[in-house]
């Protein structure tokens, strides 16, 4: 599944829900879940729970995407198009600490 693909899903599965809740209540949840995320990195939990926290922080921001009718493919090409966006490298150069 590609990027568009999974936008998509996301929009078909949860659309309604996500313009019922609104988008501020949508980015705090998707905050909510980057904590979940977090939580499973920094206490070392199973490369299972990882990947489960890692898919919903994918699938709040593609909810945040689609209440902004944003192509999240489409920013993503445009933002880095193959090489960094700062120095315009692949892979990136960019001088400051990473
Ligand atoms: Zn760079």
């Amino acid at each position: 599944m590609d990027t568009k693909e999974a936008q998509d899903m996301i929009r078909r599965i949860y659309l309604d829900r996500d313009r019922a809740r609104g988008l501020e209540r949508t980015l705090l949840r998707t905050f909510e879940e980057l904590g979940e995320l977090s939580d499973a990195i920094l206490r070392g939990k199973s490369r299972n729970e990882m990947s489960d926290e890692i898919a919903d922080v994918f699938a709040w921001v593609c909810s945040i995407a689609n209440l902004l009718d944003i192509d999240l493919s489409g920013a993503l090409c445009n933002k880095y198009n193959g090489v960094c966006s700062k120095c315009g490298r692949t892979p990136c150069e960019c001088t400051e600490a990473p």
